[in-house]
């Protein structure tokens, strides 16, 4: 199908702590788009999941996606028209804003999902600067497993404990890291 390209991009943006459904909207959108017989990419920084080959959802959906290291190899994925979902993307650095910049500019659409903030609640970089942005904006909360009320945090435990402050921002990963959903007042991080 040939593409018509706006004269501006549109960037689709879900964003919510772990375990909040953003990943599901993400690939139910691409579903959708494919169902209108646009192509899309699906992909993931090289450092998002490293243990896994697809993005998915805890509800079950999944599908392979493309890895990136660098923003040129964005431009590539692009390169025949390709929509272009980026999952976990606040995985990217800053270094990532000028190509996606670039592409909005040009008129391509951008769908993508990821967790506002860090495990200490602080705003990644670069979702600050996708949420300001965004066309279309969906803000979802999880389920907190301490209160079950509205989680908006993602809790990391080293060990099953809460982890520390000056703990690296990255994450590190299962087995000894794991994150779960809660509320700001379950939300622990000892300094
Ligand atoms: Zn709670």
């Amino acid at each position: 199908m040939e593409v018509n390209v706006s004269k501006f991009g549109t960037l689709t943006l879900f964003t919510g702590c772990m375990a909040s459904g953003k990943s599901a909207l993400l690939l139910n959108r691409v579903a959708y788009l494919r169902t209108l017989g646009r192509s899309v990419a699906v992909s993931m920084h090289a450092s998002s999941h490293r243990d896994r080959l697809h993005a998915f959802s805890r509800a079950g959906q999944q599908e392979y996606a493309l890895r990136f290291k660098d923003p040129s190899d964005l431009l590539r994925f692009t390169r025949n028209g390709e929509i272009l979902a980026i999952d976990e993307i606040q995985d990217l650095e800053m270094d990532f804003a000028p190509v996606l910049a670039q592409l909005f500019d040009r008129g391509f659409p951008l769908v993508a999902a990821g967790r506002d903030t860090d495990f200490r609640g602080i705003v990644f970089p670069i979702m600050d600067w996708l949420r300001a942005r965004a066309t279309e904006h969906t803000i979802l909360t999880a389920v907190c497993t301490t209160c079950f009320g509205p989680a908006t945090r993602s809790q990391r435990l080293v060990r099953g404990e809460p982890a520390h402050w000056d703990s690296s921002i990255r994450e590190q990963g299962p087995p000894l890291e794991t994150y779960e959903p809660r509320c700001v007042e379950h939300h622990v991080v000892p300094r």
